[in-house]
């Protein structure tokens, strides 16, 4: 989990070794136009979603024109980067080795609650072959469970929803207040579709602690966004 200062990414050294891989977090001081400045990655396009909260999974089998509305991307394409924005919220990235597939996924809170890394894992399994018993997940830089209250809504919108409450706990000081675990919540998810606890690696990075992160509830509307994204050679 070390921050190469040059590159203003973060890698996870577990997925290193996987030769054909190209992927990172990014801090604030990683810009879209960064990415041109590597003569290696000079032909790879990047791929942007308009991100809606939503449950919403692109497949992308073709190079889109323009931004496409959702918050996941899927494909089994070379030389592109699936690109996610992200102030807080949860960037998770998947690779399938055999067959090749990628994707990346915008976990928010409602994103969440609709499920919508599930929906992203079903649609390598359905449209792309992939076994999820051998998926490697990547979870970058997101709000921590101590940074992340909430009010009673949210645990009720989950408990709507069907979900367990368990990635909630009381908060230790303001009553009526919840501590949300969103990490936890989308490992729960991964874990009961068949990932093995084994191929998820994390950064653990509190987004709220740590000011080379963007974080909404830190900074509000001066919050810019950092850019997650994975990519396959060609
Ligand atoms: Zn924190």
């Amino acid at each position: 989990m070390t921050e190469t200062k040059q590159n203003n990414f973060i890698t996870i050294p577990q997925l290193e070794n996987i030769s054909f891989l190209i992927q990172g977090f990014g801090t604030e001081r990683w810009k879209e136009e960064d990415f041109k400045r590597r003569p290696e990655w000079k032909n790879f396009r990047l791929l942007f979603l308009d991100q809606i909260h939503s449950d919403v999974i692109q497949s992308i089998d073709e190079i889109p024109r323009g931004n496409l509305k959702g918050d996941a991307m899927v494909t089994s394409l070379s030389s592109l980067f699936l690109i996610i924005r992200t102030a807080d919220c949860l960037p998770a990235l998947i690779v399938s080795q055999s067959p090749k597939v990628i994707a990346a996924v915008h976990c928010g809170r409602r994103g969440t609650c609709k499920r919508v890394v599930q929906r992203a894992i079903h649609r390598m399994i359905d449209h792309y072959g992939c076994d999820p018993s051998v998926l490697l997940v990547a979870l970058g830089p997101l709000i921590g469970s101590r940074c992340y209250e909430v009010g009673e809504d949210v645990l009720m919108s989950f408990e709507k929803d069907g979900h367990s409450t368990e990635s909630f706990q009381n908060h230790p000081t303001h009553e009526g207040k919840y501590l949300f675990d969103l990490k936890e919540a989308n490992i729960s998810q991964m874990l009961n579709l068949g990932i093995k606890k084994d191929n998820i690696f994390s950064v653990d990075i509190c987004t709220h602690c740590h000011r080379d992160f963007a974080s909404y509830r830190r900074d509000k509307d001066k919050a810019s966004r950092v850019l997650s994204f994975i990519g396959m050679k060609g």
